[in-house]
């Protein structure tokens, strides 16, 4: 630990190995995962097809470099483009990364195709899109950007699900040429705007030129009930990033864009050593391959719909504020801040979050059983009730 940099407060476990939803610490005592990584592990722990999948493609070759072609590169940009109906692709290795592409994309798109001097990218308030400079500065959390100022030009911020807010923008700012948001914010709090948000905010793009980017880093890859979450808006984006989910717990994120979009960058623009390398591509096409056969988005669906029943059943309703969520993305916010559940839930062999002070999130393996989700409602709701009963 000591020789660690000092960028978490971590708790005080170390995982020797996994299987399906469960953890396993040294002493062999097994934790319920109710969390995935923080929504990466969706096929769950030492998945046999993603073992396969690393095992094989290990033996064969791990890396070339993006001068020559890649084969699993291709197939895996095929694939991702059958489920998520954009055109072009670009691979990373982490979300930010993807996010860092959007933004070059919005930045080549406003010089070249609209003509401004400054492009400048609208971002909400309560979103999370990344620790590097340009994404730490789209994030709409100070305590995420103090202390690294100078933060990145090119940006306005709106409030939250506030479609005036943006229509005054767009009066005012001539310099907009983006947008980039989260469909459903889940470090923010596991929030949705209203129902209608987004095809409103399609409209306005269209009408303004703008770019509609949609950060899909967490809630993609069937989270929550669709491949990805703006399938269920009857909507295309311009652009979408994704990682987390795709590789299962290999690092690897991807930009995918259309249209005018997907035109912007050229050889020389944008670049990256080990992004869509064979070994991280043969995952997340396995990846994919598995969520769409197993149907794991349909299962989010249902299965996210009866954990958040059972807790509004098992919850003491003075003690919970709101119940929410889509699909295996939940959020519990509570009256007061809950940080410490997560220990007390770790204690109790069970892996949670809590996110915006008062949000007890859970990003479950989509893969986990009937009986899984009764445990883990079982056990987190003695604990909420428990908590607070004073
Ligand atoms: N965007 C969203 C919506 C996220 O939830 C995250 C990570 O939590 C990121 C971007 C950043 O991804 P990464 O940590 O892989 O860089």
């Amino acid at each position: 630990m000591r020789t660690l940099m000092n960028t978490y407060n971590r708790l005080p476990v170390s995982f020797t190995h996994g299987d399906g939803a469960w953890l396993f610490d040294a002493d062999g005592k097994r934790y319920l995962d109710a969390l995935a990584g923080i929504g990466v592990c969706s096929l769950g722990h030492a998945h046999p097809a993603v073992t396969k999948a690393i095992s094989e493609q290990a033996g064969k070759l791990l890396h070339t470099s993006n001068i020559y072609r890649i084969d699993l590169q291709e197939k895996l940009g095929d694939a991702l483009a059958g489920v998520s109906r954009m055109e072009s692709m670009f691979f990373g290795n982490s979300g930010a990364e993807a996010n860092e592409a959007a933004i070059k994309i919005a930045r080549l798109y406003g010089h070249h195709e609209k003509r401004v001097d400054i492009p400048t990218i609208i971002v909400l308030d309560g979103a999370f899109h990344g620790r590097t400079m340009a994404t730490l500065t789209a994030t709409g959390n100070r305590k995420i950007q103090a202390g690294f100022e100078p933060l990145v030009t090119g940006f306005v911020r709106a409030p939250f699900n506030d479609m005036a807010a943006i229509n005054t923008i767009a009066h005012n700012n001539p310099n907009i040429v983006a947008v980039l948001l989260e469909p459903l914010q889940g470090e923010g709090g596991v929030r949705s705007p209203a129902a209608d948000y987004l095809t409103r905010l399609r409209a306005l793009c269209d009408q303004h030129g703008w770019l509609l980017m949609l950060d899909e880093v967490q809630s993609g890859n069937g989270r929550t009930g669709s491949y990805f979450n703006y399938l269920q808006h009857g909507l295309l984006p311009d652009v979408v990033t994704t990682a987390k989910g795709l590789g299962n717990g290999m690092p690897i994120g991807v930009c995918m864009a259309r249209g005018k979009a997907a035109q912007a960058m050229h050889p020389g623009n944008h670049g990256t050593t080990f992004g869509g390398n064979p070994l991280a591509c043969a995952v997340g096409l396995t990846v994919v391959e598995t969520i769409v056969q197993e149907q794991l988005a349909q299962r989010a669906a249902t299965l996210g719909e009866r954990i958040r029943d059972n807790f509004r059943t098992a919850l003491n309703k003075d003690v919970v504020k709101e119940i929410r969520g889509q699909g295996m993305m939940i959020g519990i916010e509570l009256h007061r801040p809950c940080a410490e559940l997560v220990s007390k839930a770790l204690h109790d062999g069970l892996l949670i979050n809590v996110t915006a002070g008062s949000v007890v999130r859970l990003l479950p393996p989509l893969i986990f059983s009937d009986e899984q989700a009764d445990i883990l409602c079982d056990k987190l709701s003695r604990l909420i009730n428990a908590e607070h009963q004073t």
